[in-house]
């Protein structure tokens, strides 16, 4: 059998998975990722990565999978890097990542001479410290000795692999959308902005499309993990648009919400939307299309909240614990809610910015019950994503909504949330291998397996819907009046907080 082999270098895990040509995912794979943090500053040490695919690569070999059968190898990895390599392609440091703030005011440099307006025009975004451009900027200042040994800063945990593979420095648009150097719109370096701190586009990786071959496995390369010599290695793609693949979202009028510990709501758009809503913009595999991006600061973190202190003290917090939290909110009927919950227990980037925001409950009588607070917590969470849901839409209606991330293995949510938004859910399965499955999109286009990504998505995907929820017309009516009051609950209760 073919396969397309796909990695995804996370920041917790390095994943792998074979990808068969009817969609069937094989031999999948997890490895651990070290990290170090120190104050605000947070590395991983980029050889691990490439072990891990090593590791990941040999299991499979034992397993009785054979390097000829794969088709192409391809990645989704972490974005917003900095990876300093020498002209061996090793590191000539550990790699920053994208959480380490070290860089502000270097991001400040940049703000000052380029303005928060023009920067938005290029890059569709604003400019932060954690961004790769002020980290260039940073090592130069703070480590020239590392500095003068680095022939390329790399972007992604995949390009680090991808060059280990094939001698390559590359990254994909996606990545490159993250790193505060790139025209959003042409998909280009802005080399002007680089010289204009004295740095050099050469100093990039080249900009290839996620299903681009950006070389093939070399002969050191194939006798380190297996694969066979010539194999095709592409570019592939930055996670956060690997996850929207995988989540089937490649067109217009599609869009996933991400229920992790903190989470996202995300869609495919034509242009950048206005500055001050906290929304951002990445470019996405389709070439004329862009990701737009609303972070929840608030999304499984306020559900285990809501479990700690509304939970069975004698339960487990883990699977048992969240068992009991169903079962109480299950005994409640939305239909009759009076209470409201404003979510924002960890402050708020989107819809509202708003590091010092806080959460409120409000409808309380002598009759509530630890299940109906339980529940408007989670009604809470789903107001806010109905909100940013219509902050990216417009005028636009959209008939489904794909969940996932841990929060979707709760069915009262995702009933909630279709209620709430008015709209079908529809929850995948084996969510966690869904940025793997992203990158072998672009595995399954090169190959001609797919015509292109939306063919992959409505031909491949569909198999992996795990559960559908679609609304219930009684609840989606009372939580219409409940939503009217959320919106007048930030500004009301801010000047009391
Ligand atoms: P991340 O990878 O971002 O840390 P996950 O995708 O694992 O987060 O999601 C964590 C969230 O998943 C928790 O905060 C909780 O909302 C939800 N969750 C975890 N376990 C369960 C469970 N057994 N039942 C329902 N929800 C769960």
């Amino acid at each position: 059998m073919q396969y397309i082999a796909a990695f995804d270098i996370g920041t917790t895990n390095a994943k792998g998975i074979l990808v068969s040509q009817d969609g069937v995912i094989h031999g999948e794979k997890t490895k651990p990722i070290q990290t170090y943090y120190e104050e605000n500053r947070v590395e991983q040490n980029p050889e691990v990565w490439w072990q891990a695919v090593r590791e990941i690569a040999q299991d499979w070999w034992e397993s009785g999978f054979q390097p000829e059968e794969i088709q192409a190898i391809t990645f989704s990895g972490q974005m917003e890097d900095c990876i300093p390599i020498d002209s061996g392609g090793k590191p000539v440091r550990r790699a920053i990542l994208y959480s380490d703030s070290r860089a502000e005011s270097e991001a400040q440099q940049i703000l000052e001479r380029f303005g928060e307006e023009g920067i938005r025009q290029e890059t569709g975004n604003h400019l932060d410290g954690q961004m790769t451009f002020p980290k260039m900027i940073w090592l130069r200042e703070n480590d020239p000795d590392c500095f003068s040994k680095t022939e390329c800063f790399l972007v992604s945990s995949k390009d680090y692999v991808i060059r280990q593979l094939t001698g390559q420095n590359v990254t994909d648009p996606t990545s490159a959308a993250t790193t505060g150097m790139m025209n959003l719109l042409e998909r280009t370096w802005l080399s002007t902005w680089l010289s204009s701190f004295g740095l050099q586009s050469s100093y990039l990786p080249e900009l290839l499309a996620p299903d681009e071959i950006a070389g093939y496995v070399m002969e050191t390369a194939s006798s380190l993990t297996g694969f066979k010599i010539g194999t095709p290695v592409l570019c592939g793609i930055g996670d956060a648009g690997a996850t929207t693949l995988g989540a089937g979202v490649t067109e217009i009028g599609e869009m996933y919400a991400y229920l992790g510990t903190t989470g996202w709501v995300a869609l495919p758009a034509a242009a950048v939307s206005p500055l001050g809503n906290g929304v951002f913009h990445l470019a996405h595999a389709p070439n004329d299309i862009l990701i737009a991006i609303a972070p929840l600061l608030n999304a499984g973190n306020v559900h285990h909240w809501a479990l700690s202190i509304f939970g069975d003290p004698n339960r487990a917090e883990g699977e048992e614990g969240f068992a009991y939290l169903e079962e109480i909110m299950a005994n409640t009927d939305p239909s009759i809610r009076k209470v409201i919950f404003l979510p924002y227990l960890h402050g708020e980037r989107s819809p509202i910015q708003d590091p010092d925001a806080s959460g409120s409950f409000i409808g309380l009588k002598a009759t509530t019950t630890r299940g109906e607070m339980s529940a408007a917590v989670l009604e809470g969470v789903a107001m806010a994503i109905r909100q940013v849901m219509e902050l990216l839409l417009g005028e636009k209606e959209i008939q489904r909504i794909t969940l996932i991330g841990g929060g979707s293995r709760s069915r009262i949510w995702n009933q909630i949330i279709a209620d709430v938004c008015h709209c079908n859910v529809v929850v995948p399965k084996d969510s966690e291998f869904l940025p793997a499955l992203g990158a072998a999109a672009a595995g399954f286009v090169r190959s001609g397996w797919a015509n292109s990504y939306t063919d992959f998505s409505k031909g491949f995907l569909p198999v992996r819907v795990g559960e559908e929820y679609s609304p219930n017309a009684r609840n989606a009516l009372a939580y219409d009046k409940l939503y009217h009051n959320y919106l007048r609950l930030y500004s009301a209760v801010q000047a009391l907080s």
